[in-house]
């Protein structure tokens, strides 16, 4: 769609159809990235397109109906909750760290349910006592929902614009 060409050989040059950015070697995983949580330009459905292809890949493993996961997400409860300490992060900076390892994970194409392994964990805390990385279904999960919540205001729109018409006419 906005590359130029990705041969099975090797990466090629790559440029974003929407905002023109350019990457020397257009891997494939950068530029679905770039599209679903980067790029300002490209249009909501693309990136919608682009962010349940990312997180789908990631969940492959366990395979189900996106509605289920999304349900599911936003009523489970961070498991990692218990190691709180007394002087939590910020929001800004826990959400900022939760972009930081939101990229690592999708950008290394790594499975969302490491981010619930007790080392990883562990190592979280070793690096940043105060930080509590989000759970597997917060990772994949909080951006499902608000994706969601943005295709359903843009579907009401539509909706509406049709109402209109239709009384117009
Ligand atoms: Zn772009």
């Amino acid at each position: 769609m906005q590359n130029e060409r990705i041969g099975s050989t090797g990466h090629y040059r790559a440029r974003c159809y929407y905002c023109s950015k350019e990457w020397a070697k257009g891997e494939p995983v950068k530029l679905e990235f770039h599209l679903g949580y980067e790029c300002a330009k490209c249009p909501e459905r693309v990136r919608e397109y682009w962010v349940t292809k990312i997180i789908d890949k990631q969940n492959n493993y366990q395979r189900g109906p996106v509605n289920k996961r999304k349900k599911m997400d936003s009523t489970q409860t961070n498991i990692t909750s218990h190691f709180k300490n007394d002087e939590p992060l910020p929001v800004s900076e826990q959400n900022a760290l939760d972009q930081a390892v939101l990229k690592a994970w999708v950008i290394a194409g790594i499975p969302f349910s490491v981010i619930e392994n007790p080392f990883i964990i562990d190592l979280f805390m070793r690096l940043n006592l105060a930080y509590i990385p989000p759970s597997r279904t917060t990772l994949s999960g909080r951006i499902l929902k608000e994706e969601a919540a943005k295709v359903k205001v843009k579907i009401d729109k539509i909706f509406e614009q049709s109402e209109n018409l239709t009384l117009c006419e």
